[in-house]
């Protein structure tokens, strides 16, 4: 069977990669809206349910190389006061433009899967009995398959030809997300994820190393008391330096080693969960099906692990009836974790608007 993946991010990368593996698959065909070199984002953790899904998908790859190991986590005062320190169990911090081109070899390794970039997904063509049958794009060309799965993120436009009447929520956290050249501070951060918090709540500064001398960081904000007054380079470093002036050295450090025209202001909505995640011969995987607070780590962790689910239910299918009952399956396995995940990232989201307790932040990733 034809199998056609709409986005190619960690999800369709990992979802092509497990499709290698089953008997159900004659050809993949991913479409990716972005061109290839295109800015792919910062960095991510990949929490041990990652690092397993990873390992099923790819037995034997060595994902040291991809990035910089974190063993614990440092929840510091705004003052740069120690609130709580806990050992974390080893996680992996990934650029995500050097994860994705090794999830890009790893799913172009059998031949078997083809990449159409620089091109969107704009339609979804079925029959009358419901069954998907091609995709359209918006060059107008149109691609037939048999299966097809929707990993175009967390906006995505095939979950709303899927399922039209789910929507994301309102984003009530802003973040703004960039990469700091700052050997020294790589080097003071080791394996330690450090995160500052204005005791008053709704600002919070997260920073690790990610290998090479550089460091990750972030600055997460409550969307109603906090704006960044446009998406320039300028209006990021001129926002960064009037809120966090007095802040601890470290936070000053990584202000002045990034280059701002490289950040990202993301504005962070969950997706409440969804009853079904396939219809008929479509199914949803990664952020399409799941969309989570950046709280909770789970993100890429969370479509690795959809990923590896689908190929180990798909392993011995061969017709797209043992396909239909897979998704069900995949449906009633995935979704009480994706319940808990919505409801954890929405827990820490009211923590960490709040002002800070004296039990301490809470741990920015759940399990
Ligand atoms: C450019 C970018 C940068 C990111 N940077 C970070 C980061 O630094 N830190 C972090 O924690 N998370 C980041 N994320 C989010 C993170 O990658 C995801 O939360 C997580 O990896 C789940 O992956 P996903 O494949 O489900 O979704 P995504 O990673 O969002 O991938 C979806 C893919 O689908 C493509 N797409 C969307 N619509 C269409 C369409 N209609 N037709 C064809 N293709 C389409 C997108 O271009 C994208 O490549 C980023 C996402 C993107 C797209």
């Amino acid at each position: 069977m034809r199998s056609i993946i709409v986005g190619g991010g960690v999800a369709g990368c990992a979802m092509a990669a497990a499709l290698g593996r089953t008997t159900m698959s004659s050809s993949a065909t991913i479409v990716e809206r972005r061109l290839p070199g295109a800015s792919a984002g910062m960095g991510f953790i990949l929490l041990p349910n990652g690092l397993a899904a990873l390992d099923e998908l790819a037995p034997g790859i060595d994902w040291s190389d991809a990035g910089h190991w974190i063993t614990r986590a440092s929840l510091r005062s705004a003052d740069g006061a120690v609130l709580s320190e806990h050992a974390l169990e080893p996680s992996l911090c990934v650029s995500r433009h050097r994860f994705l081109r090794t999830l890009h070899e790893l799913a172009s390794a059998d031949g078997r899967t083809r990449f159409v970039d620089g091109a969107s997904v704009e339609g979804y063509e079925r029959d009358t009995e419901g069954l998907g049958r091609a995709v359209h794009l918006a060059d107008g060309a149109r691609l037939e398959g048999e299966v097809f799965f929707g990993c175009d993120g967390a906006r995505s436009r095939f979950r709303s030809m899927l399922f039209p009447d789910a929507e994301l929520s309102d984003a009530a956290v802003h973040e703004l997300v960039s990469v700091a050249e700052a050997p020294e501070l790589a080097r003071a951060l080791g394996s330690t994820f450090r995160k500052f918090h204005d005791p008053r709540g709704g600002l919070a500064v997260g920073m690790i190393a990610e290998g090479a001398g550089r460091v990750v960081w972030f600055i997460q904000m409550d969307a109603r008391m906090y704006r960044v007054r446009g998406t320039s380079a300028d209006a990021f470093a001129s926002f960064a330096d009037a809120v966090l002036t007095d802040w601890p050295a470290e936070v000053l450090e990584a202000i002045a080693c990034t280059d701002f025209s490289r950040s990202h202001l993301w504005q962070t909505r969950d997706l409440p969960p969804l009853a079904q995640l396939a219809s008929s011969n479509a199914v949803l995987l990664g952020d399409a099906a799941h969309a989570c607070l950046p709280f909770t780590s789970q993100g890429a962790n969370g479509a690795l692990v959809d990923a590896a689910l689908l190929g180990r239910l798909l392993r011995d299918t061969r017709t797209q009836e043992e396909v239909m009952r897979a998704f069900d399956e995949y449906t009633r396995l995935r979704g009480p974790h994706h319940r808990r995940l919505f409801l954890e990232g929405r827990r820490l989201r009211d923590a960490f608007l709040a002002p800070v307790d004296a039990q301490g932040p809470l741990l920015p990733l759940v399990a």
